[in-house]
């Protein structure tokens, strides 16, 4: 993992500050407060919630790593709909904040 790189939000293409959650150091927009996830550093939990995609299309926002567009995902579970945001060349994933307080709360 490299820390020196440095992660501008895709969206409000603004600097992203460091925060530590579960031991793991992520970039969080100080506008938007979505997270960019380094690959790898999704956790378990996380990981299983986006397993089984049901759709994935390309987007216009650009991965902040290797800039590449990135792909929106979905998910349907039951009646939650799950939509992040992933780079297929770097294995990076962009999640705003109401689907990462989806994907926390449940
Ligand atoms: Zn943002
Ligand atoms: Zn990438």
């Amino acid at each position: 993992m490299n820390n020196n790189k440095h992660i501008y939000c895709p969206v409000c293409n603004t600097d992203c500050k460091k925060i530590i959650k579960d031991d793991i150091e992520l970039d969080e927009c100080t506008i938007c407060k979505a997270v960019w996830f380094d690959p790898g550093e999704l956790s378990a939990t996380f990981e299983e919630k986006i397993n089984d995609i049901n759709d994935r299309k390309l987007t216009e926002l650009i991965c902040q790593v290797c800039f590449e567009r990135l792909y929106a995902y979905e998910k349907v579970a039951g009646k939650l709909k799950i939509r992040i945001h992933g780079c297929e060349k770097c294995r990076g994933f962009w999640i705003d904040r109401k689907n990462i307080d989806l994907m926390e709360n449940r």
